[in-house]
Parts: structure tokens; sequence; C-alpha cells
């Protein structure tokens, strides 16, 4: 039986230029804002970003950074040369997350389908799609995009914080 790591699996450094380990000595891409660069604040265990200006607590055996002024807890680990985003249990896919999202993309659709079966529409010309067929495609996609903006945001997704970081500092700072 082997006992489950707690350091990231990563290449043996000597074999690899590229890789560099989380130290508090080094500058590292910011997880958050992905333009910035993280380093050390002066005697403190907590990194930050001089572009977004969010603080990062260090935890150097577990090589993992903590964003601490957001209200949901974003952890990441450093593989040597890049971020990785590490799901707490309650941030993994689960079959209800799944469930519901499989809902709010085919129920609404469904209801237009059988709004347009019940309710016909008038015959469409030929070689143009049915009304109702198109309506129940738009409405597939436009619940689609709210599915993909409510996952993305509810795991965090480095480009969904990139974006509304971005959206942020537009409407504020500009
Ligand atoms: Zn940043």
């Amino acid at each position: 039986m082997t006992l489950p790591s707690q350091y990231p699996d990563r290449p043996t450094p000597l074999l690899d230029d590229q890789f560099r380990p989380l130290t508090l000595g080094g500058t590292y891409p910011c997880p958050l804002c992905l333009q910035g660069q993280l380093q050390a604040m002066l005697l403190m265990e907590v990194f930050s970003c001089q572009r977004c200006r969010h603080m990062l607590t260090v935890d150097l055996p577990t090589q993992q950074v903590c964003v601490v002024d957001s209200p949901q807890t974003i952890r990441w680990r450093w593989t040597g040369r890049a971020w990785q985003t590490v799901r707490s249990a309650t941030q993994r896919i689960t079959p209800t997350i799944g469930w519901v999202a499989g809902g709010l993309l085919c129920l609404p659709a469904a209801l237009v389908w059988v709004a347009g079966y019940i309710f016909p529409p008038l015959p469409a010309p030929p070689g143009e799609l049915p009304f109702s067929t198109l309506w129940t495609g738009l409405t597939v996609m436009a619940h689609g995009v709210l599915v993909v903006w409510l996952l993305a945001s509810y795991y965090q997704l480095p480009i969904y914080l990139a974006a509304t970081l971005r959206a942020w500092k537009y409407s504020y700072l500009s």
C-alpha cells in the first residue's frame, strides 16, 4: 500500500530546466488575473499581485496558495511551471450538479418544443427550418450559455475570473 503524497507530482528538478519550486523569493504569474506577477510581501508568507492587488497565503510544503481577500476560498497548486486549481470536495462535479445543469438545458427547450408540437405555427417555406424548431434551438443555446456561466462562476475558472476582474476594473476604475 502506498500512502498518498501531499506533494504534487512533479519531475525531478535536475532533469527539467523549466521546473521551478514555489518559494517566497520567486516571482510567479498571478492565477487570478493571469496578467500580473505574484511576489512575497515583506516578512510575511503571503504573495501579492502587483496588478490586481489580491493577496494569497502560501503553503510551501504543499506548494499551494489560497486567495484570502475573496468571499470564496480558492486554492491553486504550483506544478513547477503553472498553477493548477485545487478543488475541495464541495467543488467537484457531482451527479446533482449534472442533473440541475441538464434540467436547465433540457426542460425549457422541451416546453418550447411541446408548445410548437401542440400548436403548430404556419408551415415554413421550403428549404427553411420550421419556426418551432428554430425557437427550440435558440432556447437550448441561450440556456447553454446560462449553464456555462453558472458553472464557470461556481468553479471559479481562471478565464471567468480574468473576465470578471477586467469588467470590474473597467466599470470602477475608468
Ligand atoms: Zn493578479
